[in-house]
């Protein structure tokens, strides 16, 4: 029947954020392997794809003129200017995973995620990944070895920032130093809701 709630319909909006290299990324993919109620919202980018990326897994690529025309359909739930690119979720994605009865993972940064928690109150949950220091979380992102020097500087810059923001606004705070315990924390934060 339609507009008949589903049968193990998950509507769990799970936003992860996190200063960049603090290891979301890598949580995140070990999350969804093991919760396959849980589907990943693809964003769509400006940034040029990075060696292994792949359209339409990691994000959608495109370019500024087209995203503008997209923020003006208005077709994203959020965007926003992060180093450099405009990245944005589109509404398509919620209606595709929802479609599927899938929880939802964001791996977006905290503007995104406060726009999300804006459009979604009721089932929105803030998760903020943090390094175990600013020395661990340099370490990782040269060792990840995908960005030069002056972008990892920029970044590191901004990661002050962000945590800084992000105390006042985000729901979880989570120390991602023992990867294995950083994911079991998150998979309580994930389940609480459900159980309630
Ligand atoms: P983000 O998505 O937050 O930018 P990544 O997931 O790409 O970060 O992780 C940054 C780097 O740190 C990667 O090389 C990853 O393998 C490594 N990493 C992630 N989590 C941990 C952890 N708990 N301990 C040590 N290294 C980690
Ligand atoms: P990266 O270029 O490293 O993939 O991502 C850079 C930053 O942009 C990360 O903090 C990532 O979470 C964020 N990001 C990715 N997609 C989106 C999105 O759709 N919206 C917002 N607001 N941020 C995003």
């Amino acid at each position: 029947m339609k507009g008949k709630p589903q049968k193990n319909f998950n509507p769990i909006l799970l936003v992860l954020s996190a200063p960049s290299g603090a290891g979301k990324t890598t949580l995140a993919r070990k999350f969804l392997e093991k919760h396959p109620d849980f589907g990943v919202s693809v964003s769509y980018t400006t940034r040029k794809p990075r060696r292994g990326e792949k359209e339409g897994i990691h994000y959608y690529f495109t370019d500024p003129q087209t995203f503008q025309e997209m923020i003006a359909r208005k077709e994203f739930v959020e965007w926003a200017h992060v180093h450099d690119d405009w990245y944005g979720t589109p509404f398509s994605e919620i209606e595709r995973l929802h479609g599927q009865g899938k929880g939802i993972l964001f791996d977006i940064d905290i503007q995104g995620g406060v726009n999300i928690y804006k459009a979604y109150p009721d089932r929105t949950l803030l998760v903020f990944i943090l390094p175990p220091s600013m020395e661990e979380l340099e370490r990782r992102l040269r060792n990840r070895k995908t960005d030069d020097e002056k972008t990892i500087e920029k970044r590191l810059k901004n990661a002050q920032k962000e945590i800084s923001i992000a105390r006042d606004k985000y729901d979880y705070f989570l120390v991602n130093d023992d990867l294995e315990e950083a994911l079991k924390e998150l998979e309580m934060i994930a389940a609480f809701p459900q159980e309630g």
